[in-house]
C-alpha cells in the first residue's frame, strides 16, 4: 500500500554504498523506519542523501510493524539554517530527535507532537532561547506520551503547593513522576533536589522562556535524569547539551 505523509528524519544509518535506513517521525503515522534505496546516489528520488532533521513530503510503501517500509520519495524542504550557525543549537535539536526516537513507538500517531517538533525546529532557527525551547519541547513530548510530571502538588501526600516557592525544599523523583515535598522526601531515596528558582520555573512552565541560564540548566538536568529513568539509558546527546557535563 502506497502512503503519503509529512515527515522529519530523526535517525539515519548507512545500509550499503548507495542506500540508507532512515527513521522518520511522520505526522499521520508517527515513527517509522524505512529503507531508502539508492538515496546516496547523486540522482535519486530523495534529492540527495537524507540527512538527520531534514523534513518534507514523503511517499512510502508498506506500513506495518513486521516489515520495514520502503521510502520511494522524499521532497526535502529547505534545511533549517541553525546547523551552520550554532553547534549548540544543532546539539539541542539532535537531542530532541533522539528523545522522539527513544520515547515513541513505531506506527503510533502523535500529530500534535509532530507539530510541536516542527515548531520547535522553526523557533530554534529564529530565536536565541535555545535551551528554553528545548525544555518546552521536552515537556510537550512528556505530555503527549502521558508522562508529564506532577508539579502542582506532592504526588505522595497530595499537599498542594503554593504557586510560588518560598524556599528550596523540593525534590524531584522519577519514581513518583513529580515534585515531592520536604515531609515525603525521606521515603524516596532516588531523587534530586530542586532549587527555589527551578521550582518556580516548574510551577509556571511559561516562565521558562524568561528564566536565567543557571535555572534552565538545572531544569534540563532534571529532565535528563527523568528521561534516563524512563528509558533506562542516558540520552547520548545529553552531554553536549548540559553545560556542566555532569
Ligand atoms: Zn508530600
Amino acid at each position: 500500500m502506497i502512503k503519503k505523509d509529512q515527515a522529519v528524519c530523526i535517525r539515519t544509518v548507512d545500509y550499503s554504498e548507495t542506500s540508507q535506513i532512515v527513521t522518520l517521525f511522520t505526522k499521520d503515522t508517527g515513527k517509522l523506519t524505512a529503507i531508502a534505496k539508492g538515496s546516496k546516489r547523486t540522482k535519486s528520488a530523495f534529492d540527495g542523501p537524507i540527512e538527520i532533521l531534514s523534513r518534507g513530503k514523503i511517499v512510502y510503501v508498506g506500513s506495518n510493524k513486521e516489515a520495514m517500509a520502503t521510502l520511494t520519495e522524499f521532497q526535502q524542504q529547505l534545511p533549517f539554517r541553525f546547523p551552520s550557525r550554532n553547534l549548540y543549537t544543532l546539539n539541542c535539536s539532535l537531542l530532541a530527535a533522539e528523545l522522539l526516537n527513544n520515547l515513541t513507538d513505531d506506527y503510533d500517531p502523535h500529530p500534535l507532537l509532530f507539530e510541536a517538533f516542527i515548531q520547535f525546529l522553526e523557533h530554534l532557527d529564529e530565536s536565541e532561547d535555545t535551551l528554553a525551547l528545548l525544555i518546552l519541547f521536552e515537556f510537550s513530548l512528556l505530555k503527549e506520551i502521558g508522562l508529564i510530571p506532577v508539579f502542582d502538588h506532592c504526588p505522595n501526600c497530595k499537599t498542594r503547593y503554593e504557586r510560588r516557592a518560598t524556599s528550596g525544599s523540593y525534590y524531584f523523583s522519577s519514581e513518583v513522576n513529580g515534585l515531592i515535598c520536604r515531609d515525603c522526601e525521606g521515603s524516596f531515596p532516588d531523587k534530586i533536589t530542586v532549587s527555589q528558582s527551578a521550582a518556580n520555573a516548574l510551577f509556571d512552565l511559561k516562565s521558562l522562556i524568561k528564566a536565567d541560564e543557571k535555572t534552565l540548566n538545572e531544569v534540563e538536568k532534571l529532565l535528563i535524569y527523568h528521561f534516563t529513568n524512563i528509558t533506562h539509558k542516558k540520552p547520548k546527546m545529553a552531554k553536549y547539551v548540559l553545560q556542566d557535563n555532569s
